[in-house]
């Protein structure tokens, strides 16, 4: 398996020649040079697989580079922290069903895809006697899921700006508990945007990047997509075992990232009827999806809201749907793009049916308001604490619930990292576990540094592996 790039530009790259890379050299994203397809009598023989077995599975048509066994070892070591099930399906009531994906060590779902790569990339980088500085910016929740899946991994080194100050209590342990001589805080001093700037620029210098290794794991990075695709099709199977005939998955989304791995486990034939895409108040892929205009926000458009993971103003992720939607015609992904840059928006209505129709994505939006209810109505029915991000997708589900088709809601974080809009919601303080509690009082190793590029290129210079 080859992977081509959205725009066309750059030579085909092998599996972890495209997970190293990050965005291709013309400026578009990775994608599998054809879709690997999944028929019904495949899916029958995967039914009795554990987690780690199904991901070798479905890894191996993509990383076609990679042996098997070691792709079991690696899929193997990926998980071996979570629970047994490793992705948990629980039935809230009548209509919904949550997929527990939030089982990682920093609860939240990114640890299912960053997991797999910590594994994947030392495994490429091994093969090249190389060694990668990873450079990120975080508001939270990105940054801890790649400096857990990281730490410790000999040949990758990560140096994480954050806002100084604009974290949670919670989020700041979860990253600053981190005791590794590779895994560098870094707290700038300006907001989260500031932070992005600084990585674009030190990224954005090729002599800087080279001669540093430089490199990134953020959510449009190749490896993360394809592990997210494993767990649609588990989803699927577990629903399945239990009877039901028909499947559908609400997803939570920002960046497009979850959201598309589900697409793509449905384009390659996992049997998902709609795939509904939830939003909060920053709701550029609702309009999207119901307009067919795609209009990114300006920073200062983007509100912060109580499910701050889905905070985005634009969705990088977007243009491998583009691709699809255009019948993978890079000319037409690069057309789209300049109208972005010249109009500000792109425009998809004459197209618009299709989303549905041959796609199965809907979508909707929820407030705070909703979220808050919905937080509070759960727990009354059924004694479930949800966290606000799976709210929102436990809101929009409802609306797209049909009879005879059961409603998967993916759950992409657990109550106890957002304390206080549970307790808004249902007026209880939740208990932390013993684990949770001594990350919490764990000394914390942190960096502050102002916002100035030279500083921090400086930094870097100095610690970086080579
Ligand atoms: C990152 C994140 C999302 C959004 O996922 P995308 O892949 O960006 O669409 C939703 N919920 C939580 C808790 C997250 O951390």
């Amino acid at each position: 398996m080859q992977y081509i790039s959205t725009r066309g530009g750059s030579e085909p790259l092998s599996y972890c020649e495209a997970l190293l890379e990050g965005l291709a050299t013309d400026g578009g994203l990775a994608v599998p040079e054809t879709l690997p397809t999944i028929d019904a009598d495949l899916l029958e023989r995967w039914r009795a697989l554990t987690y780690p077995q199904l991901a070798t599975e479905v890894l191996a048509l993509f990383a076609t580079d990679i042996p098997r066994t070691d792709l079991a070892r690696m899929t193997q070591a990926a998980y071996a922290g979570f629970p047994e099930a490793v992705v948990p399906l629980r039935r809230l009531d009548d209509e919904l069903t949550l997929v527990g994906l939030s089982e990682g060590p920093t609860l939240a779902f990114k640890d299912m895809a960053m997991q797999f790569l910590g594994e994947v990339v030392e495994y490429a980088l091994e093969q090249r006697d190389a060694v990668m500085n990873v450079l990120g910016a975080t508001s939270g929740d990105t940054g801890s899921a790649a400096e857990h899946a990281l730490r410790g991994k000999e040949r990758i080194a990560v140096f994480m700006l954050s806002p100084q100050g604009r974290m949670s209590p919670f989020q700041r342990a979860q990253m600053f508990s981190i005791d590794d001589p590779r895994v560098h805080n870094i707290a700038i001093g300006g907001v989260f945007d500031d932070c992005q700037n600084l990585v674009k620029e030190l990224a954005g210098d090729l002599g800087f990047k080279r001669a540093h290794f430089l490199g990134a794991v953020n959510s449009i990075n190749l490896a993360r997509i394809t592990a997210q695709v494993v767990y649609y099709v588990w989803a699927w199977l577990r629903a399945t075992d239990a009877g039901v005939v028909e499947v559908s998955v609400t997803v939570p989304s920002g960046n497009f990232g979850n959201i598309l791995s589900g697409f793509y486990a449905r384009q390659m034939g996992v049997p998902l009827r709609r795939l509904v895409l939830a939003a909060n108040e920053n709701n550029v892929l609702d309009e999207f999806f119901r307009s067919g205009i795609y209009r990114p926000r300006s920073a200062a458009e983007t509100v912060a809201t109580s499910s701050p993971s889905m905070d985005i103003s634009k969705a990088s992720n977007l243009e491998r749907f583009i691709f699809e939607l255009v019948g993978r015609d890079p000319e037409r992904v690069v057309g789209a793009w300049r109208d972005l840059d010249a109009q500000g928006y792109i425009d998809f209505s004459a197209e618009r049916a299709r989303f549905a129709d041959e796609f199965g994505i809907v979508s909707g939006t929820s407030t705070h308001a909703d979220r808050v209810g919905t937080i509070r109505a759960v727990y009354e029915r059924s004694g479930d604490v949800i966290d606000p991000h799976t709210a929102d997708g436990v809101r929009v589900a409802r609306d797209y619930v049909e009879p005879g088709v059961r409603m998967l809601v993916l759950e992409t974080a657990k109550p106890e990292k957002f304390a206080e809009t549970i307790h808004e919601a249902i007026g209880v303080d939740l208990a932390y576990t013993p684990e949770l509690r001594e990350m919490l009082d764990a000394p914390q190793h942190v960096v502050d540094l102002p916002d100035d590029a030279e500083a921090l290129r400086a930094f870097i210079a100095q610690r970086a592996l080579h």
